[in-house]
């Protein structure tokens, strides 16, 4: 099987995330190691799952060429095309439970909570900005190719609706509503 392709760490982290040891723990807590294959740049995370000792590991490729990051402060999974790791459905389901973690009204925040609210609002409107990737050029949705997870075929077939492009340009411009508002709070 052809090693995946991850475009940041960030994005190795998200999937491994969405990939939780067969005892349901999802935490990963390893550090990365650089290896080179040929002429090609492998990143490897190994590490015993803390809940039940089982070795887990995942290997990744590294873009040939990093693209820019657009600002050291910004959540960043990559570049214009879209991930080969985390399918359309996926990014849509970690962006609405990202979302979801706080109140949309600033007023209903407990003091103290608007760093992390604004932080968890910053990634949500990132992973719809990378399923909006997947919607080719003129295409009114995104297509069925760009759904390889169970999970993203799940969303999917729950509200197929969400998929089209003007959904996704309504739920992105929601979150940056939301997040204007939280950084005037
Ligand atoms: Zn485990």
């Amino acid at each position: 099987m052809a090693i995946p392709l991850a475009r940041s760490s960030e994005e190795a982290q998200l999937y491994m995330t969405l990939n939780p040891c067969s005892c349901g723990q999802a935490r990963f807590p390893a550090d990365s190691m650089l290896l080179s294959a040929g002429d090609e740049m492998l990143c490897r995370y190994a590490t015993a799952c803390p809940d039940c000792g089982q070795a887990r590991e995942f290997l990744f490729r590294l873009p040939a060429e990093p693209e820019p990051r657009v600002s050291r402060d910004q959540v960043w999974f990559g570049g214009e095309h879209p991930s080969e790791l985390i399918d359309a459905g996926q990014w849509m389901w970690v962006a609405e439970r990202y979302a979801g973690l706080h109140a949309a009204d600033p007023r209903q925040l407990a003091p103290g909570e608007l760093p992390r609210a604004r932080a968890d609002l910053t990634f949500a409107v990132a992973a719809m900005d990378e399923a909006a990737k997947f919607v080719p050029p003129g295409a009114d949705g995104v297509p069925e190719s760009a759904i390889w997870s169970d999970r993203g075929r799940e969303e999917y077939r729950r509200e197929p609706f969400r998929f089209r492009r003007s959904a996704i340009d309504a739920v992105r411009e929601a979150y940056r509503g939301e997040l204007a508002r939280l950084g005037q709070a």
